[in-house]
């Protein structure tokens, strides 16, 4: 068996992907990749990729898979996700990005996917309510803002509104969501490694379900 954790965090916007993904790779100590912070440091560097990315990411538009799995596999051939396994965050978000994931995993698989179950109504909320840190990604609410007039707790940067999260492109992520990444859930399923979790409640209290669903399925795999 190939060393490491390799997991993919799943659910539709705001469920809390990328809180839980950075806690998870603390407590794994594995690199947490995500594909919507690599975008926006692009964006903000205005480098080709980051030029070619903000129109499309302003409308909540999907970038081609192509574009998106080269960006992962230039992170992923790295030393530290090759020795220590990753959590993956906002990729993969479509069944042929999945096959791709595989590809560049291999010989390695992924041990888990975890898909964070949160109703409608209550990502609506948790959106309209989402600020973020622009320097390092880290996310609050306007219910968690972070200690000191919306500078980060973590790294000091500006915490503001994501350009994305307007009305608009929200109902066009939800829409490309369920049209695009849902599929991805059966495609886990059948493969015998989709973890549902139930994503309501405090961020605290998420992660600890997560955990414990991650270390009991890890142990049977190395029992078996
Ligand atoms: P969210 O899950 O809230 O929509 P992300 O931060 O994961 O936000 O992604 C922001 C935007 O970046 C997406 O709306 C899309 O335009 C682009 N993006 C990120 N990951 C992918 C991906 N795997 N495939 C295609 N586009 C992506």
């Amino acid at each position: 068996m190939v060393p490491g954790v390799r997991l993919v965090v799943l659910g539709k916007q705001g469920a809390g992907k990328g809180t839980q993904a950075v806690r998870l790779s603390h407590h794994y100590v594995v690199p947490h990749v995500s594909t919507g912070d690599m975008l926006r440091a692009a964006v903000k560097a205005q480098t080709p990729l980051g030029r070619r990315a903000k129109a499309l990411m302003d409308r909540g538009e999907l970038l081609p898979d192509e574009l998106i799995m080269e960006m992962v596999g230039e992170r992923m051939a790295e030393r530290d996700v090759q020795t220590r396994g990753l959590v993956l965050d906002g990729v993969p978000r479509t069944v042929n990005q999945a096959k791709m994931l595989d590809e560049l995993l291999s010989p390695a698989r992924l041990d888990l996917v975890i898909d964070l179950e949160v109703p409608t109504s209550q990502v609506l909320r948790r959106l309209a309510a989402r600020r973020v840190c622009v320097d390092c990604g880290t996310n609050y609410s306007v219910f968690a803002p972070p200690l000191v007039n919306w500078t980060c707790d973590i790294c000091g940067g500006e915490v503001v509104q994501r350009e994305d999260d307007t009305e608009a492109a929200i109902s066009r992520r939800l829409e490309l969501y369920e049209r695009q990444t849902a599929p991805l859930l059966d495609w886990y399923r059948e493969a015998g490694i989709l973890v549902p979790i139930n994503g309501t409640g405090s961020p605290d209290v998420v992660t600890q379900r997560i955990i414990r669903a991650v270390d009991h399925r890890k142990r049977r795999q190395e029992g078996s």
